[in-house]
């Protein structure tokens, strides 16, 4: 049997004069994402529907696995290639009954004809194609207006597909068709969740990492590294900074109010990333921040924070619960790493009793005291990166 995979766009559809431009980002991620699966495929664009067809030794279950994780799709088919004439299609429907029925009670047929010189018209092909799912399983029950199933025939130029209900694509719009964004990666459950939801709204991503040397160690840099290339399944290729903000930390140990450090070390942290994405062409920073989560995540703190960026910081965790963002951690495969028990930069000179509300002048007389910019130029002429994906 020669199977079909029928990717239905979801937003793309809508946006109008744009849609070629959509159509083929999405279509070069699709590819990349078949890259490494065995078999030769072939690509062909019709009624908001990519249909990719393959070699006859292509491995089909890796294929579909791997097209679903592709942002910008909505739903995803595997479907019967038949011949363009109603014997071939009725065998096909017959042969995989099965398949196309699964469990379900009740089903209808559609029929969607865009090759307009096929000798049937649609109420016809249903008629015929519904007949014969009725032969050959005579306990399923038609029912037009609610079915458990929805078994469609295609009618296309090059051939006729015959498909079931399909399976929720991942959704969003394609990567690299929202622009490029620096995602601030700790080890941590949220951040990854954040740079996942970003690239699901089409940014392809670079991350950086904050490492604090010696204090945290090699096991840590190595487990955002692994976080990282998770990440590149669903962004695509991207590069891990790292930088050391050990002199930073260090300073702001020995001069500042315990109380302020790690508002102190977020502005550092920002002031950083802002210069990365600026260095690297992101026009935007991504954090894993959500609000009042813990102190420096208050809405005051967060001004704090965000009056030293130089590029929009988005933070798209910000309205969910930990618990939604464990479950989105999970789905996505990061949680699992996340967890894993090494120290981190902000834990290991974390104070007893943050600020919650801190106050700007407070705040800027205490950096008034270090030599920012020196401390910032330092700190980024430790930045160092792999390619990952
Ligand atoms: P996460 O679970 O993502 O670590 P968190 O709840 O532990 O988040 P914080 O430690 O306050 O919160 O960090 C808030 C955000 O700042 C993180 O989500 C991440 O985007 C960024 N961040 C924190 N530490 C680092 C680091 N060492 N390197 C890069 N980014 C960091
Ligand atoms: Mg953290």
């Amino acid at each position: 049997m020669k199977e079909v995979l029928l990717l239905k766009y979801g937003e793309i559809v809508l946006k109008g004069l744009n849609r070629g431009y959509f159509n083929s980002v999405l279509e070069k991620r699709v590819r990349r994402a078949l890259k490494p699966v065995d078999g030769e495929f072939y690509f062909d664009y019709a009624q908001s529907t990519l249909c990719i067809s393959a070699s006859d030794d292509a491995d089909m279950d890796t294929a579909y696995e791997k097209v679903k994780k592709v942002f910008g799709v909505a739903t995803v088919c595997r479907g019967i290639q038949c011949e363009k004439d109603m014997d071939d299609i009725s065998a096909k429907i017959a042969e995989n009954i099965d398949e196309l029925l699964g469990d379900a009670k009740t089903f209808k047929c559609d029929a969607k004809r865009s090759d307009k010189k096929f000798p049937l018209k649609s109420p016809e092909i249903c008629a015929i194609c519904g007949g014969i799912v009725l032969e050959n399983r005579p306990d399923m029950k038609v029912d037009v207006i609610n079915p458990e199933r929805v078994i469609t025939i295609e009618i296309r130029d090059r051939a006729a597909f015959v498909h079931g209900n399909g399976e929720k694509g991942a959704g969003g719009v394609p990567v690299g068709s929202s622009g490029r964004a620096m995602l601030m990666l700790s080890g941590g459950i949220d951040s990854p969740v954040a740079g996942h939801m970003i690239a699901r709204r089409g940014a392809a991503m670079d991350a950086v990492y904050f490492e604090t040397p010696p204090y945290t160690g090699e096991a840590a840099a190595e487990k955002v590294r692994t976080l990282a290339e998770k990440l590149t399944e669903y962004c695509g290729e991207m590069y891990l900074h790292s930088v050391s903000l050990t002199e930073i930390q260090e300073t702001l140990v020995s001069t500042c109010k315990e109380r302020l450090f790690t508002l102190l070390l977020r502005r550092f942290m920002v002031r950083c990333a802002s210069a990365l994405a600026e260095r690297y062409g992101a026009g935007c920073i991504v954090t894993g921040e959500s609000l009042a989560q813990v102190a420096s995540q208050t809405m005051q703190s967060l001004a704090v924070t965000d009056a030293v960026a130089t590029v929009p910081v988005l933070r798209p965790c910000i309205g969910l619960d930990k618990e939604e963002i464990v479950v989105r951690a999970r789905e996505i495969g990061t949680f699992e790493t996340s967890i894993l028990p090494y120290e981190d930069c902000c834990t290991v000179f974390t104070p007893k009793h943050p600020d919650t509300r801190p106050d700007m002048e407070e705040i800027l007389a205490e950096e008034a005291k270090l030599d920012v910019a020196g401390l910032v130029e330092r700190a980024l002429a430790t930045d160092h990166f792999v390619r990952l994906g």
